[in-house]
């Protein structure tokens, strides 16, 4: 017999992550949750659609890490740090296998990123539909906004960029087909590795920061809206991961290219050389790749010094 709902939600949802810091989780009409004194809520949600964000075959376990990890981006980027879940499901049916995958990978992930989920609703529809609402605590007046940015601020990313556009090409492959390097990009459309370290160390530092979901472009572009300032990058200066440095579209990627969940953010010239001892401590690469300029513009210098307007579309070979 099919499994009941309620069924559903104690066998594969509950004391998912650390209870620690909630007053009341799963099995009431709310969860409870208590700010420490000082500090603000962050609140982001994202949702899923089976289809459009990832192949509705794919495999849960890393349905579930995609989703989280995309969440906790969105904190990262304001410098939470994480505390609190909520998961509204829509399923086709109540697969067991599919359910248990799934709350493993959600499992692996909240006590990854000590964050813990408190509370969902659990519906019947026509294809997987995920939405999660994510709660994390930063300090009051602390956050990382996408408005502060000021002209002469230095232009910053985290790791590489582009591999999980890359990766794409490679999701309709069997993961046993994939050589090395393939399996790389796609871990990183699958696990992205939310910057929740790194968004909590630029609190003081950075005058702006976004994560990049739609491509460095695209969200650099956000920031400069938000801060009434432009920029001019280099493209060349971007850091490639191994799998992607011989291709002729990696910068192409780099710019353009989705899904990446590195952080882009501006830092004060005077602050700048605070960057290498974070990346050391983080051991996470942070690349300059330019400055903020007066005006409304993006541009990109090629090594030639020239300066040209840089889209801010999405990707542009699909
Ligand atoms: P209500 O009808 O009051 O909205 P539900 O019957 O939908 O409550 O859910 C019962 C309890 O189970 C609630 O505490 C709810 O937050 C939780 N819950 C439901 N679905 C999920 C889910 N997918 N993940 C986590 N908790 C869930
Ligand atoms: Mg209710």
């Amino acid at each position: 017999m099919a499994i009941g709902e309620f069924e559903l939600i104690a066998r594969y949802f509950s004391a998912i992550g650390s209870a620690r810091q909630i007053d009341l989780g799963i099995g009431d009409d709310c969860a409870l949750l208590t700010p420490p004194a000082g500090h603000q809520l962050a609140l982001s949600i994202d949702t899923l659609v089976a289809d459009v964000h990832f192949p509705a075959n794919a495999d849960p376990y890393l349905i579930a890490q995609k989703a989280l990890r995309t969440n906790l981006s969105d904190l990262a980027a304001v410098g939470a740090q994480p505390l609190a879940f909520t998961l509204a499901l829509t399923l086709s049916n109540a697969d067991e296998n599919w359910l248990a995958a799934f709350s493993r990978g959600l499992r692996d992930c909240a006590n990854e990123f000590d964050i813990a989920l408190i509370g969902g609703d659990t519906t019947r529809g026509p294809t997987i539909v995920i939405s999660i609402q994510i709660t994390g605590i930063v300090p009051t007046h602390q956050a990382l906004l996408r408005s502060g940015a000021r002209v002469d601020d230095a232009i910053f990313v985290s790791g590489t960029l582009g591999d999980a556009r890359a990766a794409l090409q490679s999701l309709a492959v069997t993961s046993s087909q994939l050589n090395a390097q393939q399996q790389f990009l796609l871990s990183r459309y699958y696990t992205p590795s939310p910057r929740i370290a790194l968004g909590i160390a630029l609190r003081d530092i950075a005058t702006a920061a976004i994560d990049i979901s739609d491509g460095l472009a695209a969200d650099l572009g956000h920031i400069l809206e938000r801060s009434a300032v432009g920029a001019i990058i280099e493209p060349e200066k971007l850091l490639l991961s191994v799998a992607l440095r011989n291709r002729a579209d990696a910068i192409d990627l780099a710019l353009h290219g989705g899904d990446d969940y590195e952080l882009c953010f501006t830092v004060p010239q005077t602050k700048k050389n605070m960057m290498q001892n974070i990346a050391h401590q983080l051991a996470l690469p942070l690349t300059e790749i330019g400055t903020i300029v007066a005006g409304d513009e993006l541009f990109a210098r090629a090594t030639n010094g020239r300066t040209q307007p840089l889209p801010r579309s999405g990707y542009s070979h699909f």
